[in-house]
């Protein structure tokens, strides 16, 4: 693995997470140049693939030179002839000996180089991906991020082989036929010259059309699929309306269709197929009655004719090979642009130059807030005045769409206000260093984002080493503990992908325990909204006052009960804060507070 490593460091004073976004910003709109600088520094192993590449190869070029020259001391009666056969054979099983460590370094540099430039390129997305805003990420669908990841990385991939070795090794194909040629008949050399592009380009026309009907048979192919998912998920539906009947009727008429799509691709196939062999084999024979022909006039040796019929086939063939080529260069291209996009994107947080905050005491004021999202011609927060002192719990609540939630990403430092002012500990949001303020941060979600480990992976993540003492106090302080004992794994116990395992309470007392133990200064926690039942809610409210204890804590309450506790209530509507108190305070006032409450309980 070591040594693994060692081939995929990369070269001297290039870091490739930060080097291929560079790369893209020097180069902008310029994909050949982007591609280049992908492999600055590994340039050496691209030129030794070709090399051995060449060597490899050899054995399929001098065997057609070979049984030439065979064909001709037998027919020209060469003395010599025993001692040739037995020089040609010793060659030739040398040549193919050769060919296998010859391929095996050619694939080790060629790989070398292409993994190295693919993982650079997979780790510079993941470092962007780190950078870019929560903005970014909330307007970009993750689907198409993953499949830049994952696609277009591999489509550069192969743009890269095809680019850097498919092309050169089609043009030493071609030269090396075409200088044998010439040098023993400029005859023959021309009628290649002539003839073998036209039989690529009517070989290569007929390749397309059999690759039109392909693509309509794989498109009514995911049409299908498509149809089949939604049925499944369907069933229960149908089921219960006792539509059986129209659905296999529906999915006959699908599965029909495909039938005929690819009944006709089975014709058009064989069709076109047939009759590209066929153009291509009249082409041969044409070859083999021109150079028969120069043969019986005396112009070239009889045995010549094996040569140039094979060297006449690779011709043809490495001409269609580059014709094939364009889309795939197409498609590299474009996938070089698609990831421009993720690269070049200057939605990242500005953090440089900043203050950096070494210690937090988590005193906040809203003055005069407004802010409202980039997508959205209005505003979210219209004046939004609240001050909140340090260690108090604040429960903001009010209408779907007031404007909570938003409240919430200020805090977080997600988004910036628009117009007015955010201070925390008197320093302006926007001009502190994110990163270091969100260190003394914990953030509880309405939905609890749990990754696929054990409960204790989940409740330390970020930690580092955490001691069992300290892992245990949260765990208590969460109100876990008792769930953990009834586990046979306890800790260890693996909660499935996203946390499945477990109930919606009681993940979110997992993700309490996850901020109880990086012991923050300020906490941001959304209410779970799914109706629990009174002993969770119990066993979460216990958990939420430990968390929120002697802590700055900013609460979006959806259950009005859960907030007796808090020191102080906003009431936000349409992106101000229209009441403020207490619990009592607000209940005296008889405001919208109270109207609230009395509909709730
Ligand atoms: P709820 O109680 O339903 O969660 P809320 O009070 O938390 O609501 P917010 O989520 O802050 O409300 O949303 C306030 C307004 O901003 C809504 O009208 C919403 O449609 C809009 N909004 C929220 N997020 C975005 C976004 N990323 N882009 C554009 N508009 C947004």
């Amino acid at each position: 693995m070591k040594s693994f490593e060692n081939k995929m460091r990369a070269p001297k004073g290039i870091e490739p997470e930060s080097w291929f976004i560079e790369c893209y910003r020097r180069n902008n709109g310029r994909p050949l140049k982007v591609l280049l600088g992908l492999y600055k520094g590994n340039y050496y192993k691209f030129v030794l693939a070709v090399l051995f590449f060449f060597i490899k190869h050899a054995c399929v070029w001098v065997l057609p030179i070979v049984t030439a020259n065979i064909i001709n001391d037998i027919t020209t009666k060469n003395p010599n002839v025993v001692q040739n056969i037995i020089m040609y054979t010793a060659l030739m099983i040398f040549l193919i000996v050769l060919n296998v460590p010859m391929n095996y370094l050619y694939v080790d540099y060629k790989s070398q180089a292409t993994r190295y430039a693919e993982t650079g390129l997979r780790k510079a997305l993941v470092l962007k991906l780190q950078q870019l805003s929560i903005s970014y990420h909330t307007e970009t669908m993750s689907g198409k991020l993953q499949s830049k990841i994952i696609r277009d990385v591999e489509a550069i991939e192969s743009l890269s082989t095809h680019m850097f070795l498919s092309i050169l090794n089609i043009a030493l194909n071609i030269a090396v036929a075409l200088v044998v040629t010439i040098s023993k008949s400029p005859v023959v050399f021309l009628f290649f010259l002539v003839t073998a592009p036209i039989a690529a380009f009517v070989m290569m026309a007929f390749r397309t059309r059999m690759k039109e009907s392909n693509k309509a048979f794989r498109k009514e192919m995911e049409e299908t699929s498509a149809r089949v998912m939604e049925m499944v998920e369907l069933i229960p539906v149908t089921r219960a309306h006792a539509l059986e009947k129209e659905e296999v009727h529906k999915m006959s008429a699908q599965l029909l269709a495909v039938a005929e799509k690819g009944y006709r691709l089975d014709l058009i196939q064989s069709l076109f197929g047939s009759v590209g062999w066929a153009i291509f084999q009249i082409f041969q024979i044409i070859c083999l009655g021109f150079t028969g022909y120069l043969a019986f006039q005396g112009d070239i040796l009889a045995g010549d004719i094996t040569l140039y019929q094979s060297y006449f086939a690779t011709i043809v063939n490495q001409v269609s090979a580059v014709i094939s080529l364009v889309p795939i260069i197409a498609k590299g291209f474009e996938s070089i642009t698609s990831i421009g996009e993720v690269l070049l994107s200057e939605e990242v947080e500005h953090n440089e130059g900043k203050e950096i905050l070494e210690n937090v005491e988590g005193e906040f004021s809203f003055e005069n807030v407004h802010f409202h999202y980039k997508d959205s011609d209005k505003n979210t927060l219209r004046g939004l005045n609240l001050k909140v002192k340090k260690g108090e719990t604040i429960a903001l609540v009010g209408e779907s769409g007031a404007g909570k939630s938003t409240i919430l990403n200020l805090v977080n430092g997600f988004y910036l206000a628009t117009n007015g002012r955010v201070l925390m500990d008197g320093k302006d949001m926007s001009a502190i260093d994110l990163r270091s303020y969100r260190k003394h941060l914990a953030v509880v979600p309405q939905t609890s984002i749990l990754f696929s480990g054990t409960i204790r992976d989940n409740i330390t993540y970020g930690c580092g080493v955490v001691s069992e003492e300290r892992l245990m106090a949260a765990v208590k302080a969460a109100n876990l503990l008792e769930l953990i004992e009834s586990l046979p794994d306890g800790l260890n116990t693996v909660v499935g992908e996203h946390g499945g395992k477990l109930s919606g309470g009681q993940r979110q007392r997992v993700s309490i325990a996850r901020a109880l133990i990086r012991d923050p200064k300020v906490i941001v926690l959304d209410e779970a909204t799914s109706a629990l039942d009174t002993i969770s809610e119990k066993l979460i409210q216990e958990a939420i006052n430990n968390l929120a204890k002697d802590r700055t804590t900013f609460i979006v309450a959806h259950r009005l009960s859960t907030i007796r506790d808090a020191d102080k209530i906003a009431v936000i509507s349409a992106g101000r804060c229209i009441e403020y108190g207490t619990y009592d305070e607000l209940m005296e006032k008889q405001g919208v507070f109270y109207e609230m409450k009395k509909v709730q309980s």
